[in-house]
């Protein structure tokens, strides 16, 4: 495992951090609802925190590390950085051009999203509402 010292403490470190703790320590509180349930970190980021900081960048003040897919692991093409209020998807985030998630530069076309990913994000809501 690899260590930027001096970016430990900070938030995006701290972001790094606990996404592993709760998909890979069974002692973590939250671990039930992440590695419990098959949720995992991909490779990129397991072991590397600096590759992951280079994928992510900095945490923008007041966003949390959202997946696009509930129920898919932490990996660039299923997170992006967003709002309590945008997680709890009642508001659209602030004069978006282009897809909020991270590496995708599509147009958006509705909660942030380009067309592609707000399907999966369409499929996800529905399958969670039906309780699968
Ligand atoms: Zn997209």
């Amino acid at each position: 495992m690899t260590f930027t010292h001096g970016m430990r403490n900070t938030p995006i470190y701290n972001v790094w951090r606990n996404m592993r703790q709760r998909c890979l320590n069974p002692n973590h509180p939250r671990y039930a609802d992440y590695g419990g349930r098959g949720i995992t970190v991909c490779d990129r980021w397991h072991d590397s925190f600096e590759t992951f900081h280079a994928d992510v960048g900095d945490m923008p003040a007041g966003m949390t590390l959202d997946r696009i897919d509930n129920d898919g692991n932490y990996e660039s093409s299923n997170v992006r950085w967003a709002t309590r209020a945008d997680q709890n998807r009642n508001q659209r985030p602030r004069n978006p051009k282009t897809c909020t998630v991270l590496g995708c530069d599509k147009k958006h076309e509705a909660h942030g999203l380009c067309h592609t990913h707000y399907y999966r994000w369409y499929r996800a809501q529905r399958a969670e509402n039906q309780g699968a």
